[in-house]
């Protein structure tokens, strides 16, 4: 099956309830219906936004989708401060960012716990976008698909091939993100493909061939048309850019 293309908005933590309105009416107006038909497009807020941007996309009937940028390995209970997987079920989300590399970074994320948000998430039925990815000193030393496709390995840990073939995977190199330095084609392709020859390797070919891979980092306007051509990248999770209705809308109509 032809994988769909996706274009993914990561907000991190940027816009408030009414900015999220405004942003996600200019992406609405934007974008005719029949755009939709190409391409996938999500908006992936902070947690306080996601009422008022399900309240737009239902009661004007938008086919934008939208997903979470976190979820608790746990139902419910004394987790003071997460967000539940029936929750965000509960909102209309679509998808949810696991193992971004910021939460990595700064919440100490490691892969076990990555992979408990996985299950969760394919548990309440949203959409993993599982991010994978190397830093600089691990591009450097050349062991970056190693790096990344073990990222991916343990991500996935006690999914079966079934529920694989429903996520999204986003190979994020940390040294593109937020730093204007964009992975050429060919980086992005060589580890997309490496992604989807591993999942073909553990899920086969059939599941590998649907699993959409997306790269991430100083992903633009400019530079969207040469990544989407890839043989293996399907799109692309967009941090600041998806910020700027125009800069962002630009790029997902280039993306068709
Ligand atoms: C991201 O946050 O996932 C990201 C790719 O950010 P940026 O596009 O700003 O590099």
């Amino acid at each position: 099956m032809a994988r769909k293309t996706f274009i993914a908005g990561n907000w991190k933590m940027n816009c408030n309830h009414l900015e999220a309105i405004a942003l996600v009416q200019k992406i609405a107006f934007a974008l005719p219906e029949k755009y939709y038909a190409k391409v996938d497009v999500a908006v992936i807020p902070p947690f306080t936004d996601i009422r008022s941007v399900q309240t737009l996309v239902d009661g004007d009937k938008l086919l934008l989708s939208y997903g979470a940028q976190d979820v608790s390995p746990h139902d419910s209970g004394a987790y003071t401060g997460d967000v539940s997987g029936p929750m965000l079920a509960k909102l209309g989300c679509s998808y949810v960012v696991v193992g971004h590399s910021e939460r990595r970074e700064y919440h100490a994320e490691d892969d076990a716990l990555v992979n408990s948000k996985v299950r969760a998430a394919v548990k309440h039925g949203l959409t993993p976008i599982l991010c994978v990815g190397e830093k600089l000193d691990v591009r450097e030393a050349g062991t970056h698909i190693e790096h990344t496709t073990a990222q991916l390995v343990a991500g996935l840990d006690g999914l079966k091939a079934e529920q694989v073939r429903g996520v999204v995977v986003a190979y994020e190199p940390v040294w593109a993100i937020g730093t204007g330095k964009v992975a050429t084609p060919a980086d992005a392709e060589e580890v997309c493909a490496a992604i989807r020859d591993t999942l073909a390797g553990k899920y086969g070919a059939d599941v590998a061939g649907d699993v959409r891979v997306l790269y991430g980092g100083s992903v633009k306007s400019g530079n969207i048309s040469d990544l989407v051509k890839c043989d293996n990248v399907d799109g692309a999770l967009v941090g600041g850019a998806s910020l700027d209705g125009d800069e962002f809308t630009k790029l997902c109509a280039l993306a068709a």
